[in-house]
């Protein structure tokens, strides 16, 4: 008799499940795969909702896998279906619909969900929506068509993605933050004006130090009140408040949680034949030597790669640096490492030409680079990531700054002649 095939459970079709799913069918031709997950949709890519909801992408170029492909990959996959309860012990899952499903081996990629917006009449006001759905992208794109003015609420990526993508629709657009700066937890006084310079040469309305204090619906629009004078009738209001992780699940299972599922640099979580990959894991970073979440699309996509062969018994750590790169109206930013955010003791040296609208910002822990934040010009990205990397000890901060004016060696340079 031959040995049977393991069954996998993975819930969640996000980059974390897809991507650990692709990888357990390269190896392991035999084995059973089954994914779960409430959207209906196969996988697409958060990263494109932005441009889709700019206007500058079609929406079939959003999907990243399809049916066919799960088909020929013998990768089962349950849409529209939720899974209600695992028992850890019979090593079972409970979907709705479906009943049951039983596994050897169970990847928890469920992400998170956004954090909705609750004041005073949002239960009854129309058109707010969160951007973290493909259905609530598509239902922003519909409405900006009927739009004169929006709102949008939020000080980091989300609230950028809004403001730039409903400014971009010609929707004059009022950005509502209620820090004195964007992602002002990274970016020092410097760096949130680069951004406002930034947002007001594209000819966004910047409104820091205020949140929407109430809503009301008002003739098929809806009356948006700041906590510090500010008001409009918005057609449309976009909010970016924030995930919370979906943990739930593992309630009374014994599982560790804490914002999201801990588990160790294997992405093991604390149970039994149980892993978590993609932006729910709170994992073990080796390279900042801390437990953290990555909310990215790359962090998760490797996660679900790198995961798959622990599941197959590989027991090897994770080892990135944490980076996110997103435009930034006319201009780019990109977050490497840890940051203040994370932690709030590092020491920065910080670079800036408000002309240029450049910024730099390094982050040092003792002797060595830990993190960077760079808005405008990208140029040393790459050299950054290898200091972070790397752990080098490093003797002088400034020629860090240094190495990055230099210039860069071409791709595919020749080799030097010996
Ligand atoms: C608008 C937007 C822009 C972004 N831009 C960038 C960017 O520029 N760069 C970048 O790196 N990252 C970006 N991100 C973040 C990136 O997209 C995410 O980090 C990544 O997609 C997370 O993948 P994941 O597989 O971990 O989780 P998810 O993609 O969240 O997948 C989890 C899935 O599990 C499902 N689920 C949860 N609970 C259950 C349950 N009980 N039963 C069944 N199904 C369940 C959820 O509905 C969801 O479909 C962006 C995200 C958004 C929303």
């Amino acid at each position: 008799m031959g040995a049977t095939a393991t069954r996998f459970v993975i819930i969640g079709n996000g980059a974390a499940g897809t991507y650990c799913a692709e990888q357990l069918r390269k190896l392991d031709a035999a084995c059973e795969i089954l994914m779960i997950d409430d959207e209906p949709y196969t996988l697409y890519n958060r990263v494109s909702l932005p441009r889709f909801l700019r206007g500058v992408l079609f929406e079939q170029r959003v999907y990243v896998r399809d049916q066919e492909w799960h088909d020929k990959l013998r990768i089962g996959l349950r849409l529209e279906t939720k899974v209600t309860h695992i028992d850890i012990d019979a090593k079972v899952v409970t979907m709705e619909p479906g009943g049951q499903a039983p596994y050897d081996r169970l990847l928890f990629a469920t992400g998170g969900r956004p954090n909705p917006l609750r004041v005073p009449g949002s239960d009854q006001a129309q058109h707010i929506f969160n951007f973290q759905y493909f259905d609530e992208a598509k239902g922003m794109l519909a409405r900006i068509k009927e739009s004169r003015l929006a709102v949008v609420l939020g000080g980091s990526f989300i609230g950028y993605e809004l403001a730039e993508a409903f400014n971009h629709q010609k929707v004059e657009t009022h950005w509502l933050q209620r820090g004195p700066w964007f992602l002002r937890r990274s970016l020092d006084e410097a760096g949130g004006r680069t951004v406002t310079l930034l947002a007001q040469d594209a000819g966004v309305h910047l409104h820091y130090e205020e949140t929407i204090a109430s809503v009301a619906p008002s003739n098929g629009s809806t009356l948006v009140a700041g906590t510090n004078g500010f008001s409009a009738t918005a057609d449309l209001v976009g909010v970016g408040l924030g995930l919370t992780m979906n943990i739930d699940l593992l309630k009374d299972t014994g599982v560790k949680t804490n914002v999201g599922v801990v588990t160790n640099e294997f992405l093991e979580t604390t149970a039994p034949e149980v892993w978590a990959a993609g932006d729910v894991a709170e994992f073990y970073d080796v390279v900042s030597q801390r437990h953290h979440r990555m909310g990215t699309w790359d962090n998760s996509l490797n996660h679900g790669r790198h995961v798959a062969k622990n599941m197959l018994g590989a027991r090897e750590p994770y080892v990135e640096v944490p980076t996110y790169a997103s435009s930034m109206f006319n201009s780019n930013i990109s977050v490497m490492g840890v940051t203040t955010e994370e932690e709030p003791d590092a020491e920065d040296l910080v670079e800036f030409d408000e002309d240029l609208r450049n910024y730099k910002r390094l982050f040092f822990l003792g002797d060595r680079l830990v993190g960077a934040i760079l808005i405008g010009k990208m140029k040393g990205r790459k050299k950054v990531l290898e200091l972070i990397s790397s752990r080098a000890s490093i003797e002088k901060r400034e020629s860090v700054l240094e190495l990055l004016a230099m210039p860069e060696v071409p791709a595919k340079a020749p080799a030097p002649a010996e």
